[in-house]
């Protein structure tokens, strides 16, 4: 039992595109629906949700019936023009049916860096959440984001936001079930319960490679609890596939894998 989901009342959840999309890049609806319901139950439990999602890219890719996610920087921007709106669209049909508002926010590392803009985020989130009991949705804003002013992935992106927000816990739905001893591709990998340490860390060997659907992986996963551990936060990675997932954490459930911070010599 871990007492850390059921003490959460103010979460980040993190998508990434492989939870949502097919082999095709086509939106597996079945899936999305799945984390709105549970979403939906775990908000009706009282607790504050804000939504990170990947899937702009990819489903922008599905959309324009291309095969992989294109190399070229601009139709990269436009293929997330497209999957954004068609991202929302679908979100909003699903939690509208729950009469959930949701509302669009998209980002750049430059509302991080200047006091006034993340002023104005933190608090517009707050309003949102509180005042309106709105889930926001947060994406980067892949079309702009460029060079010296992108995160380049979620994983990253979400910890800032959990971290500025002051949030119990972020949690990483992937499509792996947690940080592995070895790639979980090429057997003998175990699963790691908890990981309270920098060395803790270094003990993980990576594969940085990622399923080619988003852009993330284990290393990013890693560089997002590193960040965490400064604000003291909490992180769990786990399968955004099993049923129930976020409702099974929050009631303390042993899944995926725990970053937890204890003081270290
Ligand atoms: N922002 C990208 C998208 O929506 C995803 C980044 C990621 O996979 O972490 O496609």
């Amino acid at each position: 039992m871990r007492s850390i989901g059921k003490k959460a009342k103010k979460i980040v959840i993190k998508v990434g595109t492989a939870t949502l999309l097919d082999d095709r890049f086509k939106l597996d609806i079945g899936k999305m629906n799945s984390l709105v319901e549970d979403v939906v139950r775990i908000k009706r439990q009282g607790t504050k949700v804000v939504l990170v999602s990947s899937g702009a890219v990819g489903m922008g890719v599905g959309r324009a019936n291309k095969r992989s996610r294109p190399k070229e920087k601009h139709l990269i921007k436009a293929a997330a023009s497209i999957g954004q709106s068609s991202l929302m669209y679908n979100y909003e049909s699903l939690f509208r049916k729950h009469g959930q508002l949701v509302g669009q926010i998209l980002l750049t590392p430059d509302e991080f860096r200047h006091r006034g803009k993340l002023n104005t985020l933190i608090a517009t989130i707050r309003t949102m959440l509180y005042k309106l009991d709105a889930i926001p949705i947060i994406n980067e804003n892949d079309v702009v984001a460029f060079e010296e002013n992108t995160f380049g992935n979620n994983d990253i992106l979400s910890a800032y936001l959990t971290s500025a927000l002051e949030a119990d816990l972020l949690i990483m739905l992937s499509d792996v079930g947690g940080i592995y001893t070895t790639d979980p591709r090429k057997g003998n990998a175990e699963l790691i319960n908890e990981i309270t340490s920098i060395k803790g860390m270094a003990a993980c060997r990576l594969d940085p490679s990622t399923n080619g659907k988003g852009v993330g992986g284990v290393v990013t996963k890693l560089h997002a609890a590193k960040h965490l551990r400064s604000s003291n936060i909490p992180m769990i990675v786990v399968n955004g596939g099993q049923p129930n997932v976020l409702s099974r954490v929050l009631k303390g459930e042993e899944l995926g894998t725990l970053f937890r911070w204890k003081s270290e010599p």
